[in-house]
């Protein structure tokens, strides 16, 4: 029995190397005429992004399982064949995904690798897509890349990228309108430092319980800090993260009598929304609904 088992993790090996370095690779650039092509994504962010511009022209697959978190994550070898073989890599960047690095550096010969965050402006934020002006930028640069993949289909490509263009313009606007003038500004969030892009740039102030990963682990000291911040600013509202344990934020909810809204990264989603292929758009207006409850604005 045990002669047979070491036989088949022998064969499983062998098979395991043979599809990773020995195979011959498969030259489609662009991909092979009418086909589909094949996009592989890290996470939500991506996923989200490339399905919208794609609608049912790419056969998407996400390296991530949807409610996982990107920051520590540690692919399979599955998730280095998969990115070998297809014809776009899409991820965001190596500091919301240090694991993806190594990944692209697998990839094929012909498939090209496509890192967000080059596309988008400069900020100590890793949450680069926080930000409607920055995702524009990296709409059009995924856009671009399935059209070099799939000429043939390269208007239909334009088409989605001028409404996801509309899109994120409208959603700007109504940002800008609806967080004009509101009772509060303070964005208090039981949950990792995501929000920094988003709130800058509607001129509100942030508190995060940890830091721009989720690993930043919740001291002690940083939840009392945050609690004494609440009590004294009087903050009616706390904002949590949807995929994070409700725990954390029922307890300093508990503690302060605040309310608990929530809010989305984009870059984990629940397998709910999963299904329903909630957009990044939708995540955005679900948001903006949040914080006007939240800080009391006038719609
Ligand atoms: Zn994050």
């Amino acid at each position: 029995m045990k002669r047979y088992l070491s036989a088949v993790v022998f064969l499983l090996l062998a098979a395991l190397v043979w599809r990773l370095w020995l195979a011959p690779r498969r030259h489609h650039m662009p991909a092979e005429q009418g086909a589909k092509p094949r996009v592989v994504v890290s996470g939500y962010v991506p996923y989200t992004l490339v399905k919208q511009l794609a609608a049912d022209r790419a056969d998407v697959s996400m390296l991530l399982p949807a409610n996982a978190e990107p920051h520590s994550f540690e692919p399979t070898p599955g998730a280095l064949i998969k990115v070998r073989e297809a014809d776009l890599f899409v991820y965001v960047s190596d500091r919301i995904e240090p694991w993806a690095k190594d990944i692209a550096s697998g990839a094929g010969e012909n498939t090209q690798v496509l890192q967000a965050a080059q596309y988008a402006a400069a900020s100590d934020d890793p949450h680069v897509w926080m930000d409607f002006n920055n995702v524009k930028q990296i709409a059009k640069a995924v856009s671009a890349a399935l059209a070099e993949k799939d000429p043939a289909h390269k208007d239909a490509y334009a088409a989605h990228l001028k409404a996801f263009d509309e899109e994120m313009t409208a959603l700007d606007e109504a940002y800008k309108k609806g967080l004009a003038d509101c009772q509060s500004r303070e964005v208090v969030h039981v949950g990792h430092l995501a929000f920094k892009n988003l709130t800058k740039n509607y001129d509100l102030s942030l508190s995060a319980l940890a830091g721009s990963s989720h690993d930043g682990e919740h001291s002690v000291r940083k939840l009392a800090e945050l609690v004494k911040f609440i009590k004294n600013n009087h903050v009616r509202v706390i904002f949590t993260e949807e995929t994070l344990s409700p725990r954390l934020s029922a307890a300093v909810a508990g503690e302060t009598g605040a309310q608990v809204l929530p809010l989305y990264t984009v870059e984990h989603v629940s397998k709910r929304d999963f299904d329903q292929g909630v957009t990044y758009g939708e995540l955005m207006r679900r948001n903006l609904e949040s914080l006007q409850r939240g800080l009391g604005c006038q719609a």
